[in-house]
């Protein structure tokens, strides 16, 4: 077979770790959990970091835990994110390592990013001389979903507290494995998820005067939404609003007296986000003065910016060990958003910053987006993820 690593720079000391980062992944890949549920992932990843030599900080209401290596008290702390948790959807992968969990999948690849985190972790705290900071890994719950508390409650509970610097990666199988993609600046959009709830009047359908038709109501304020993106925001400044989830309504000869909806709002810039939500927030108040009972909930977080001297870090570790053919330090931010964010604003100047990792092998005939049913990836690619969190915490 051939060697898949022979354009890239990895020690051989990482090497001898092949196996481990392809076994802790397929574990993973087969106990894929929930936002926020990720009990099994959780007690076997802290158990793979304990066993490594890493102090663990857990919490009592929350599967997120905190992994710290401190070899110097003089030195600055560098840390590293991994996600834990999956989708709700079935694994369609059909192989012997596909999820034992009915109705939840690694969709995400956040089973990759873990098993990264272990190799680099293991690989690290076997070599402490190669080290030139202290290391904290930050295994965090509820990336997905973000109605539950993820990185903000990780961020609170204090997982970022004397870092100076951190980074993340995410997998990306419409990329060639191996290929490092990543931007000085903006990274990811200003994401977050709404809820509508319009309660009107029922009537009997054939009197519509006589009701307050929530449906219309709720499909109207939507309707008006797609209006600011087309008139109020600025055409050179992208703005996303979508509704994934609509509900209402309960027999076809009424006036339904209620009607749910659900979405998304992204933006690349604070000004865009603000527009799209003082917006609907308007929008929901003027729902009120025509006599709705209407509420909506709104919750998100910022754009990944990634900073300009961890940008240089980044690029100057990637070029050290990826092919320049598989470099790709100048492209366009991603439309999806990140709770990262939250981590790199928390730290010392807000350094930080995240790449994706290109997880997809066209040899192979592996190439699908994230969330994509069914999501594979070349499990190969996982050691160059760990290589550059080795390098960045030995330079
Ligand atoms: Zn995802
Ligand atoms: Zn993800």
């Amino acid at each position: 077979m051939s060697n898949p690593y022979q354009a890239f720079n990895l020690d051989s000391k990482l090497l001898a770790l092949a196996e481990f980062s392809k076994e802790t992944r397929r574990h993973l890949h087969q106990i894929p959990e929930l936002s926020g549920a990720e009990t099994k992932t959780s007690a076997y990843c802290s158990e793979l970091m304990e066993q490594a030599g890493y102090q663990l900080t857990r919490y009592d209401d929350c599967t997120g835990f905190v992994a710290s290596l401190e070899i110097n008290p003089q030195w600055d702390w560098i840390a590293f994110r991994a996600d834990m948790d999956a989708l709700e959807m079935d694994d369609l992968t059909n192989n012997e390592f596909s999820s034992k969990h009915p109705g939840c999948a690694h969709n995400c690849g956040h089973d990759t990013h873990m098993s990264i985190a272990l190799t680099a972790a293991k690989y690290m705290a076997a070599n402490t001389a190669e080290l030139k900071h202290n290391v904290r890994f930050v295994f965090q719950m509820a990336e997905e979903d973000m109605r539950v508390p993820g990185a903000n409650k990780m961020v609170e509970l204090g997982c970022m507290d004397n870092i100076s610097e951190v980074y993340a990666l995410h997998n990306d199988a419409a990329l060639e494995y191996g290929t490092v993609k990543f931007n000085n600046g903006i990274m990811s959009s200003y994401g977050s998820a709404w809820t509508l709830n319009v309660h009107g009047v029922s009537a009997h359908g054939s009197t519509p005067q006589k009701g307050l038709d929530a449906i219309r109501e709720a499909s109207r304020i939507i309707m008006d939404m797609d209006y600011v993106v087309a008139k109020r925001t600025n055409p050179f400044s992208p703005a996303v609003f979508g509704c994934g989830m609509f509900n209402g309504g309960s027999i076809p000869n009424a006036i339904p007296d209620h009607a749910s909806a659900r979405g998304t709002i992204r933006a690349m810039d604070s000004e865009t986000d603000a527009i799209l939500k003082d917006s609907f927030n308007m929008f929901v108040k003027e729902s009120e003065i025509r006599g709705f009972n209407t509420t909506m909930d709104c919750v998100g977080y910022p754009a990944v910016i990634n900073h300009p001297e961890a940008y240089q870090r980044l690029l100057t570790v990637a070029e050290g060990i990826v092919p320049s053919d598989r470099l790709q330090a100048n492209g366009l931010p991603m439309s999806g958003s990140e709770d990262f964010s939250l981590m790199v604003n928390a730290a010392k100047d807000a350094k930080g910053a995240m790449f994706f990792l290109g997880s997809g092998n066209s040899a192979k005939g592996i190439s699908n987006y994230l969330h994509a049913n069914p999501y594979f990836i070349d499990d190969d690619f996982m050691l160059i993820g760990a290589q550059i969190f080795i390098k960045l915490a030995s330079s």
